[in-house]
C-alpha cells in the first residue's frame, strides 16, 4: 500500500515549500492540489465565465482536463494539454480559485484525480481538504498554519522579490478573506482533521518545520 502524507493549512503557511523539501528527502512525489484548482480557475477566467455563474461552471467542467507531470522534481500542470504553470500564480487567479473551488463539480473532478494518484504512489499532497476528505486514511496528516501577520509578511516579500508592488494591508485583507472563504464553504471546508498533527510555523524556520515533519513520518513508519 502506498504511503501518503497529507498537508493542509491556510494560504501562505508554507505548505508547498515544506512539502517539496519533505518529498525530496523521502524521494516521494509531491502533489500541489492548489495548482490543480488554479488551472481550473484559469480556464473559467479565460472563457469569461463569472465566479457566480454556477451553471456555466458546472457545464464547462466536462470540457476541462487537468493533468500533472513531474519534471526534475517540479510539478507541471497541464490544462487541456497546455502547460499552464506560468499563468496560475497571479493574484487574479488566486482569488478566482478560492471563489470557484466552492462548487461540487469542480471539487469532485479533482478529488477523484487526486485519489487515483495517491493509490498508485508514495506521495505528499498539500491542499485544504486532503486529510479531511481526499485521503482520510493517509498515514500522516499535518495541519500547517501560521499567524495572519506572518503569512502576509511572507507573501509581501515574495511579491516584492517578483517586482510586483502591493500594500501590506491589502495582502493581510486578502489572506483574511481567503481564509474565511476556505474555512466556511459548505463542501470540504479547510479544517484540521481530528487525527492531524498541528504545526504552527509562525516562529519556525523552513528547516525546523521540515525536520519536524520528517520526525513525525519516521515515528509513524517505525
Ligand atoms: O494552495 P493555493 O493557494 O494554491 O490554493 C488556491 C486555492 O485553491 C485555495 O485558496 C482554495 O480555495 C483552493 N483549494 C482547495 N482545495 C485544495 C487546494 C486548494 O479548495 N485541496
Amino acid at each position: 500500500m502506498a504511503f501518503n502524507i497529507a498537508i493542509d493549512g491556510p494560504a501562505g503557511a508554507g505548505k508547498s515549500t515544506i512539502a517539496k523539501r519533505v518529498a525530496k528527502e523521502l524521494s516521494y512525489i509531491y502533489v500541489d492540489t492548489g495548482a490543480m484548482y488554479r488551472a481550473m480557475a484559469l480556464y473559467f477566467l479565460r472563457a469569461g465565465i463569472a465566479a457566480e455563474d454556477e451553471a456555466a461552471i458546472t457545464e464547462s467542467c466536462r470540457q476541462i482536463n487537468v493533468t500533472l507531470l513531474n519534471e526534475g522534481g517540479e510539478q507541471q500542470v497541464f490544462l487541456n494539454g497546455e502547460n499552464v504553470n506560468g499563468f496560475i500564480r497571479t493574484e487574479e487567479v488566486g482569488k478566482m480559485t478560492s471563489a470557484v473551488s466552492v462548487y461540487a463539480p469542480v471539487r469532485e473532478k479533482l478529488t477523484q484525480l487526486q485519489r487515483e494518484m495517491a493509490q498508485k504512489a508514495d506521495l505528499i499532497m498539500d491542499g485544504r481538504d486532503i486529510g479531511t476528505c481526499v485521503l482520510p486514511r493517509a498515514q500522516v496528516k499535518i495541519y500547517l498554519t501560521a499567524s495572519v501577520e506572518t503569512r502576509a509578511k511572507r507573501r509581501f516579500l515574495e511579491l516584492q522579490e517578483k517586482g510586483e508592488g502591493c500594500s501590506f494591508e491589502e495582502i493581510c485583507e486578502d489572506i483574511k478573506q481567503r481564509d474565511y472563504r476556505d474555512m466556511n464553504r459548505e463542501i470540504s471546508p479547510l479544517k484540521q482533521a481530528g487525527d492531524a498533527m498541528l504545526v504552527d510555523s509562525s516562529d519556525m524556520s523552513i528547516e525546523e518545520v521540515v525536520a519536524k515533519i520528517l520526525e513525525i513520518v519516521r515515528n509513524k513508519k517505525e
